[in-house]
């Protein structure tokens, strides 16, 4: 008899009184057992005994990154010393690196969710997890790891090697399931096509771990592994690491799970929460974590929450992908555009390449948006009036604003391995 990690609570009530309790706990643990958060709650006017109903949340104080800079190295910290049994950091691409630390029910309760990936992903006990995700200081290899040997499957722990050892042993242990970040997917499967192997591996399932990707990419990636489906699973160090939810065999959305940490969709701008189907910033409140609790934390990660439960029947509700960073959202016109969204646009329209700028200047008090795009390797310029013009509609459309649409040579763009920066303001020069 197989164990099942799926939440205990089957209905929409049952999961918000679960919510509460940890709530209610988790404010009591902070409060009691953190400096940090004893002066943030009492400066917001809020004791322990305050939070009486899920509403309450909004009465708390947002934490943000630059928090988990200040108490470095053991910001948030709400346990002694000798809780502690291990630390995990964040690459911290922006400022300082994030250290959380995680007591053994913090790490056993990750264990439970991420074991819940592997099941909610359809993977058996008698599959052969090949892992290709960093070990060490960050939270994703380990994460794997321990999810995959709690769930009871194989795991074959390889870690970001070279291909060609995944090679050998994807073909000699007949993997069934890649986990990979996508941009690995991605050299992994041109290799498996390059190198003619994919009539002699067994990969069934392709799980990516916390990385942006477009939905071509996938395409391609499932293409040339020969396989149906892949899964995406989310994951923040703060919020424990990869293993926090995953896109069920439906793929409607990500499933959260919410038995866990409570999801919060707000306006970066006003800091309001926003309705279902809107996007905003994620913010995460932890329900059971006992060494760096989170309390509406601000991930800065933009997203938005299912109107709609999933056709699979699940207690779990869903979010949308992950479409960037707050930091790269602008806002024209009143209207607040991220770059995802026209990642999509233009990853629609074959006449132009994937990269592009987007230049935001005034004239006359008026705001303009030009998007510089580059015309596609086997385009023709002759028909850069008929793309220009398919695309400026399809901005009106899609953005609610417009925007005039330029096409440049193939490959003229700049491109760096490192972020590309995108987007260039120029309307407070003068
Ligand atoms: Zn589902």
């Amino acid at each position: 008899m197989s164990r099942s990690f799926m939440p205990e609570v089957k209905t929409e009530e049952e999961l918000k009184a679960l919510q509460l309790d940890g709530l209610k706990w988790t404010v009591r643990h902070a409060y009691t057992n953190s400096p940090f958060y004893r002066k943030r709650l009492e400066a917001a006017g809020v004791v322990p005994e305050s939070i009486k109903s899920l509403d309450d949340l909004k009465r708390l104080p947002f934490t943000t990154a630059s928090d988990l800079q200040e108490g470095y190295p053991f910001p948030l910290r709400a346990v002694d010393d000798e809780e502690i049994v291990r630390i995990h950091a964040s690459t911290g691409t922006t400022g300082k690196r994030k250290i959380l630390c995680y007591t053994k029910k913090d790490i056993d309760d990750w264990a439970n969710m991420f074991a819940r990936c592997y099941e909610m992903a359809g993977v058996t006990r008698r599959d052969r997890v090949q892992i290709a995700v960093g070990y060490g200081l960050w939270t994703a290899g380990v994460g794997f790891q321990l999810g995959c040997e709690r769930f009871g499957a194989m795991a074959v722990p390889v870690g970001p090697a070279n291909r060609d050892m995944h090679c050998e042993l994807m073909v000699d242990l007949q993997t069934t399931v890649f986990c990979c970040t996508a941009s690995m997917g991605l050299l992994m499967a041109e290799e498996i096509h390059n190198r003619n192997l994919r009539d002699r591996i067994a990969v069934k399932k392709v799980i990516f771990g916390a990385e942006r990707h477009s939905a071509a990419m996938r395409r391609k990636i499932e293409e040339y592994f020969g396989i149906e489906e892949s899964f995406d699973i989310p994951g923040l160090t703060e919020l424990y690491g990869p293993g926090t939810g995953l896109d069920c065999e439906k793929h409607e959305g990500v499933h959260y799970w919410a038995d866990y940490y409570i999801l919060e969709i707000i306006n970066p701008e006003t800091l309001e929460p926003l309705p279902p189907g809107e996007t905003g910033e994620m913010v995460v409140t932890t329900l059971r974590k006992e060494g760096a609790p989170l309390i509406r934390y601000r991930t800065r990660d933009l997203t938005y929450l299912h109107p709609e439960p999933c056709s699979c029947g699940s207690v779990l509700p869903m979010h949308g992908p992950l479409l960037g960073r707050t930091d790269d959202m602008f806002i024209i016109r009143g209207v607040n555009i991220y770059p995802a969204q026209i990642d999509r646009i233009l990853s629609q329209e074959p006449g132009v390449e994937s990269e592009y700028q987007v230049i935001l200047n005034r004239k006359e008090g008026k705001d303009y948006m030009t998007i510089r795009a580059e015309r596609a390797k086997t385009a023709n310029p002759s028909e850069d009036e008929a793309i220009t013009a398919r695309l400026e509609n399809v901005i009106r459309h899609k953005l609610l604003v417009r925007g005039r649409v330029e096409l440049v040579d193939y490959a003229s763009l700049p491109r760096t391995s490192r972020k590309t920066r995108r987007v260039f303001d120029e309307r407070n020069n003068g």
